[in-house]
């Protein structure tokens, strides 16, 4: 719009559009140009999907990692190659939960779960700030045992380091960056290779471009898949495919490993494709069924 008032051309451009705009390219109110070849001719990463509920009935599922993602964290760590963990979830556990009646401590303000986190040992609201200590006993039926339910990137960090003694784990998210040069110096870190594991938020998703990294791991993909919103899997699908883009960039091809407990998700077939345009017609499909099914 700004660009209309000034009578200034505008140029949108991405891997993975907003239907809207991919909507209107189609329709021709935009110009549409597709770029078919990846910067530097770099090959497109190799996607595979790991089955966490087949890895848990034969017993391999181990700190949430299934036997296949393991065996290729530890083949990169042989051959020091770098690798990307990625888990949409910052703090320790998205909650806390009594062991004995279920009870899950909340915002006083917003009506939603409080994230544990452990190293500052306390209960955050993600959404406006407010900070709990931790209860020493269930204010519900009083019992003293409160465990973390579910995992975020603190807890992913230390689950990392219990599996691989001998790797070195930094992670990368809202807490270890908020420093002023917190972010800058994680980066450089991690260029100069001082880091063989980097777990983190979507904020590894973005931007960033390293030699050595050859494997991308997504920890829970149903997290992204199951939320709920008209576009949950369009975000999931560019979630999916940033994410797997930072594997293997330049000549080294990289790999990406996305755990989840429902492989056979058709969504999963169009990120291993990187089939966009497959993606938008099935949910373009689905949202003209619903805008037209009778109330
Ligand atoms: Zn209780
Ligand atoms: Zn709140």
């Amino acid at each position: 719009m700004l660009a209309h008032m000034h009578q200034a051309k505008s140029l949108l451009g991405s891997a993975t559009p907003s239907f809207e705009s991919y909507f209107h390219a189609r329709k021709e109110k935009y110009g549409y140009v597709f770029l078919g070849t990846r910067y530097g001719n770099a090959q497109l990463p190799q996607v595979e999907l790991a089955d966490i509920l087949r890895d848990k009935k034969r017993n391999l599922l181990k700190q949430g990692f299934t036997a296949r993602l393991r065996e290729a964290i530890q083949q990169r760590l042989e051959r020091q190659e770098q690798v990307l963990l990625f888990q949409n979830r910052r703090g320790y556990a998205p909650y806390l939960s009594c062991d004995a009646c279920g009870w899950v401590p909340e915002c006083v303000q917003c009506d939603v779960n409080l994230t544990y986190h452990q190293a500052i040992a306390s209960l955050n609201c993600h959404y406006c700030g407010f900070k709990d200590g931790l209860p020493a006993q269930c204010p519900a039926c009083g019992s003293a045992k409160l465990s973390p339910v579910g995992l975020g990137t603190e807890r992913l960090e230390e689950d990392v380091s219990l599996l691989f003694p001998e790797a070195r784990v930094a992670r990368m998210d809202l807490d270890t960056t908020r420093s002023k040069y917190g972010f800058q110096q994680l980066l450089e870190e991690f260029a100069a290779g001082h880091i063989d594991i980097l777990v983190g938020t979507q904020m590894i998703t973005k931007g960033l471009d390293f030699e050595r990294v050859t494997l991308v791991g997504v920890m829970d993909a149903d997290r992204i898949l199951n939320f709920p919103d008209f576009r949950s899997s369009e975000r999931a699908f560019s979630q999916l495919l940033q994410v797997g883009g930072r594997a293997g960039r330049r000549e080294k091809a990289g790999e990406v490993i996305i755990q989840t407990r429902r492989p056979d998700h058709p969504l999963f077939q169009w990120v291993i494709g990187s089939d966009y345009h497959a993606l938008y017609l099935e949910d373009m499909r689905i949202a003209k069924s619903i805008c037209t099914r009778p109330l």
